[in-house]
């Protein structure tokens, strides 16, 4: 007798990194629960689309998306996921009739069930919060890398901001469980971990007597075998002193901090709902180069939010100027239902303004970039190997504290999950590129070291300024 035929799926994700994290561990959930991936739409039984409702473009874009595919549909059943699920809720039974399951983000793991019911009755859906697990506690790992959610949801109630409303409150993962988690994945040779949450400088603020995030961190970082600890994303009004101190304790920490402020006009963030002003934001900045000096920071911007003045502009421009980022993510404002933006004010900037305005900023961040990808060029790196390079043979491609990948020739010797140290000589097919150094990284990098010497003594000398706490 021929075994069952396999229930294939197709995925694909649209939106942010978590949401791309989330995907990768459901995969891992659906291929665990007896499905097959396929990377052909044509070839699956069933599609999943997992949404991000933050930006119209990316609903837009999902939405024409599943269009495209519906012609074909054929019996191959249809799985929106997601924020979009949520937001929209079994309304989206009626616009978008080719949809037969719903499913929130909150309840991934429940899909393989929503499959089979859809099957048998038509149509399925599971919205909500359900129960307060995580999928993200199933492995995902890509190669040496594994993502891990340490919270869901968010209640910051930033004025543009949909996440509140489709992700509900802010659930943490026990600390417990956050260890254990890293301790398995070190056991299967994992080296690099990224702590995800909205905003994971609120982590433990919904569990009494929780340490909070620079602990957990802190924590994290001192297991054996973990080789780089990143995390993403942090809000400026929680982020500080006490997260940089663990930061220049612990030198497998990555020198990157994600810390969106999308505006530097004080009227546009009040407006925003974001709770702290410029000044606070650059002391913050300043607080991290000065304790943590190998520093790389990126941030996000919004243009056009409602009554953005060409006035507010220009200061969120001079501000970039100033700031010199590593990154700087840009983004048009547009309205999202159900907001307080969206009640409250008049999205009163035209789009052909928006578009001026996200064209200035990305023309003179990208000269920054290409000033700094300059400045690099004779630099020696810490850089841990993530994986043989596809189109260029003999190379290794590896990642420096910063966050930034290189490109480099390999020696044979050293390969994935290996620590090495790479000069950057110039830029190729995208990538700085460099030669390898013979010498193995010191455990503590000289930078890191400065940065402990300058701790003891401001120990003994008190700390005084910096931080918005
Ligand atoms: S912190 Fe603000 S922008 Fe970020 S997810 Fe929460 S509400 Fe949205």
């Amino acid at each position: 007798m021929s075994p069952p035929p396999m229930n294939r799926f197709f995925l694909k994700t649209f939106g942010c990194q978590m949401n791309f994290a989330e995907s990768a561990r459901l995969k891992t959930w659906l291929v665990g629960s007896g499905f097959e991936e396929t990377d052909d739409p044509e070839k699956a039984d069933l599609l999943i689309f997992n949404s991000c409702g933050v930006r119209r473009s990316a609903e837009e874009r999902l939405f024409g998306h599943i269009a495209s595919l519906q012609r074909r549909k054929g019996p191959r059943l249809f799985c929106l996921a997601g924020c979009v699920a949520n937001l929209r809720g079994e309304e989206i039974f009626r616009t978008h009739p080719f949809i037969d399951i719903l499913c929130s983000g909150s309840r991934l793991s429940e899909l393989p069930a929503l499959y089979f019911e859809a099957k048998e009755k038509g149509r399925a859906s599971a919205l909500g919060e359900g129960l307060p697990s995580f999928v993200s506690s199933l492995p995902a790992a890509q190669g040496i890398f594994c993502p891990v959610s340490i919270t869901k949801g968010c209640e910051n109630y930033c004025s543009y901001c949909v996440v509140p409303y489709a992700r509900g409150k802010l659930v943490s993962k026990p600390a417990d469980d956050v260890a254990a988690e890293v301790r398995g994945m070190v056991e299967r040779g994992i080296r690099s971990f990224l702590l995800l949450g909205q905003n994971v400088n609120e982590y433990g603020r919904d569990v009494k007597d929780s340490g909070g995030f620079p602990p957990l961190l802190g924590n994290i970082a001192a297991m054996e075998g973990v080789l780089r600890l990143s995390f993403l994303t942090s809000h400026p009004k929680d982020t500080g002193e006490d997260l940089f101190l663990v930061m220049a304790r612990h030198g497998n920490i990555n020198r990157y901090l994600h810390m969106p402020i999308q505006s530097a006009s004080d009227g546009v963030l009040r407006r925003m709902n974001r709770r702290y002003t410029l000044g606070d934001y650059e002391r913050t900045v300043a607080s991290a180069r000065l304790l943590v000096p190998d520093i790389s920071i990126g941030t996000d911007i919004i243009v056009g939010f409602p009554g953005e003045t060409s006035e507010d502009f220009d200061e969120t421009l001079r501000f970039l100027d100033r700031m010199k980022f590593e990154d700087v993510f840009i983004f048009q404002y547009s309205e999202r239902p159900g907001t307080a933006a969206a009640r409250q004010f008049k999205d009163d900037v035209p789009p052909a303004e928006k578009q001026r305005r996200h064209e200035l900023a990305l023309s003179l961040q990208t000269r920054i970039m290409q000033r700094k990808k300059e400045e690099s060029f004779g630099t020696t790196y810490e850089v841990l190997i993530e994986r043989h390079a596809e189109k260029s043979a003999g190379h290794l491609i590896g990642r420096t504290l910063m966050g930034t990948a290189v490109l480099f020739p390999g020696n044979g010797s050293l390969g994935p999950g290996d620590l090495t140290t790479v000069t950057v000589t110039g830029v190729k097919k995208g990538y700085r590129y460099g030669e390898m150094r013979q010498e193995k990284p010191s455990p503590c990098p000289p930078s890191h070291q400065s940065v402990l010497e300058r701790l003891s003594s401001r120990t003994k000398r008190g700390i005084s300024g910096g931080g918005n706490e």
